[in-house]
């Protein structure tokens, strides 16, 4: 799209510009000067209003995200196909080197491997790639990063998978998820010594939430005796979890996942012994409420819910879900008991994240300790600049009193 060689230049605002300078990668539209006549997807050079260099970046026609930096340099059309070739080569040795235990995890993870719209997961042999932003969907960029992954991964699979509201949004025909090489889209795949289904285009085994990966191992190293795990989805802590505790109840709300997460169990039971797990599907709400009520009580419980603050404006909503969830794990947590609690919500800060669970833990009666702060796997780094690429929090405390 961006075939001939004199790159055009885009000045960004005074509050786009600082933002560029304190380390973030995007500039909004409102914080761009005309666009007239940039192809969807081009390489442009970015400058402040006095002309000076701010770097070269990937541009979009129709997101609000119009910038995504790729580099401080100026760098010629024909140097991007080239850095782009590194960087992923430089995002997959680092998981090579970083990631133990397990033959899963996230391979590029956009902003924070310096490849802004590009998503790379592997699960065992099916590597599985999103494309979020024009430039990473033009045909000469798409061809760099097969080939990259299929000279790094031969014998491997990749399959598409296809976000249509992302597509709209930047405007880009709509297209299938698809196999985009090798033989099949359905694996087995092993995190910290548990084995998961996973079925890309089969719409249930769609995958694991790789970012809790040495979250769960870190959970394993404390758990014990009787355990509750809510928001199990397929079972990621609780097979985890199974190994150590002598019983389990899982809980989600949705049936598909579960099915699944008992798929996942059988699939562990012919390996290994494993406690006894019970799946429930229930609002988790409602569930702690009831057996809160009922004086049931747990040595370990694990509370991973879906994002509740999508936006800053719900934030206030959020905390009080979390806390209400926290309020009454701790409630039922035995002396020594232990609670992992997690928050996937970017608008909820560590801060935040952390007083209201001590506010939890005040309103419950009940005094902990922390034995771990944790965050998303090392596969998910977080990138200084862009506090979007730092969301998941993870508390590992203990009741002591
Ligand atoms: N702990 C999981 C990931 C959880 S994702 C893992 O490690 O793999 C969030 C899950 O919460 C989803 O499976 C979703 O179905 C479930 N969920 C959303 N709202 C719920 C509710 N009110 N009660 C129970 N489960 C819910």
């Amino acid at each position: 799209m961006s075939g001939d060689n004199s790159i055009r230049s885009i000045t960004a605002s005074a509050r786009g510009a600082t933002r560029l300078k304190s380390g973030h990668l995007w500039v909004y539209r409102t914080d761009i000067a005309k666009t007239d006549g940039i192809a969807p997807g081009a390489l442009v050079h970015v400058q402040d209003g006095r002309g000076r260099t701010l770097g070269s970046a990937l541009y979009s026609s129709s997101s609000q995200i119009a910038i995504r930096l790729l580099t401080t340099r100026i760098i010629a059309d024909s140097g991007l196909l080239p850095l782009l070739r590194q960087r992923i080569d430089e995002a997959v040795a680092f998981r090579q080197k970083n990631v133990r235990g397990s033959d899963s995890c996230r391979l590029v993870f956009s902003e924070a491997d310096l490849l802004p719209g590009l998503i790379v997961d592997k699960y065992n042999d099916v590597l599985v790639m999103q494309i979020q932003t024009q430039a990473f969907d033009r045909e000469d960029i798409r061809q760099t990063v097969v080939s990259a992954l299929s000279e790094r991964f031969p014998g491997a699979s990749l399959f598409e998978r296809v976000d249509p509201h992302i597509r709209e949004l930047e405007q880009l025909p709509s297209r299938e998820s698809q196999l985009v090489f090798g033989e099949r889209a359905e694996t087995i795949f092993t995190l910290n010594g548990v084995r998961f289904h996973f079925d890309a285009p089969g719409g249930q085994k769609t995958g694991a939430f790789l970012d809790q990966r040495e979250n769960y191992a870190a959970a394993m190293r404390y758990a014990h005796g009787e355990a509750l795990d809510c928001f199990t989805y397929q079972g990621g802590f609780a097979l985890h979890l199974a190994r150590v505790c002598s019983k389990l109840t899982a809980v989600d709300s949705s049936r598909p996942a579960l099915e699944v997460a008992e798929q996942n169990e059988q699939l562990n039971r012919d390996t290994h012994s494993c406690g006894e797990i019970e799946w429930i599907e229930a609002n988790a709400f409602d569930l702690l409420k009831d057996y809160s009520t009922a004086g049931q009580q747990y040595d370990t419980i694990v509370l991973d819910p879906p994002a509740f603050a999508k936006s800053k404006r719900n934030m206030m909503t959020a905390l009080r879900g979390y806390k209400e969830l926290n309020l009454r794990a701790l409630k039922m947590l035995r002396p020594g008991g232990l609670l992992v609690t997690c928050s996937c919500s970017f608008h909820v800060s560590d801060g935040e994240f952390l007083e209201m669970l001590g506010a939890a833990a005040a309103d419950a009666g009940r005094r902990l300790r922390i034995l771990e702060k944790r965050g998303a796997a090392i596969d998910h780094p977080t990138f200084l600049g862009v506090p979007e690429t730092h969301y998941l929090k993870c508390l590992v405390v203990q009741l002591i009193d």
